[in-house]
């Protein structure tokens, strides 16, 4: 079989285009302190996990939006054993997140490149609006990318069809056999992309092991690796 010529290149935002996990971290630094709670790797580890295991319980559908923001904090505070209104941690966390953006090393060297051979973006995220919006304007997306989709506005979220479906939409309905979707999450955009009958791309910057079952068809651990990897068959084709 002839290999593809990409064309249309789907990108996860969190932990692909920009760096999440740095910026959650200072956010919810300054969220603890300000509530005189303790900021210790201790403490921001276990709501990292929290957060990780809430997040997937959303992405399999078991619990809603407004329940994961509430969640996590609720969860975080029984585990610190801390009683403060959770409701107030988890709006001040998520307006200093919102105003938090920083870029994966070579991230924009690769935008920029893809975007001026002519490739057309789009960004897919499942997070927070009242988050992604503030962040993805801080961090200058609208030049990248030709549109953003975020699950929170579309009521459904990576690996559905659905989410998909609605990215597609937005770019035109492009040749599934000309896209490809990046993303570092084996279960939301790996699946997601695999489900849907396109080519994918697992992010994979710390080189973990894939146990998950979701194969996705190229593996790279840095952004040099990914331009290399689309530009070359941008221009060979196969
Ligand atoms: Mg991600």
């Amino acid at each position: 079989m002839a290999e593809r010529r990409y064309s249309s290149i789907f990108f996860d935002a969190d932990d692909t285009i920009l760096d999440f996990r740095r910026s959650a971290t200072i956010a919810l630094g300054q969220t603890l302190e300000e509530y005189k709670l303790p900021v210790t790797e201790q403490s921001l580890d276990i709501y990292h996990r929290i957060n990780h295991d809430v997040w997937q319980a959303f992405e399999r559908k078991e619990i809603t939006a407004p329940e994961l923001r509430l969640l996590r904090f609720e969860r975080f505070l029984e585990a610190i054993g801390e009683y403060r209104e959770p409701e107030l941690l988890s709006k001040r966390y998520l307006y200093l997140l919102s105003q938090s953006s920083h870029f994966i090393e070579g991230a924009k060297a690769v935008l920029d490149d893809l975007k001026s051979t002519g490739f057309r973006l789009f960004l897919i995220t499942n997070g927070l609006k009242e988050v992604q919006r503030p962040r993805f304007a801080n961090a200058g997306m609208e030049q990248w990318f030709d549109a953003i989709v975020i699950s929170d506005e579309i009521g459904v979220a990576k690996p559905d069809g659905r989410f998909f479906d609605h990215a597609f939409d937005e770019a035109g309905r492009p040749d599934k056999t000309e896209c490809l979707v990046v993303g570092d999450s084996l279960q939301s955009d790996i699946q997601g992309g695999n489900n849907y009958g396109v080519d994918t791309v697992w992010f994979n910057p710390s080189g973990k092991e894939n146990l998950s079952g979701h194969r996705p068809k190229f593996e790279v651990s840095n952004h040099r690796q990914l331009k290399a990897l689309i530009l070359e068959r941008a221009m060979t084709g196969g």
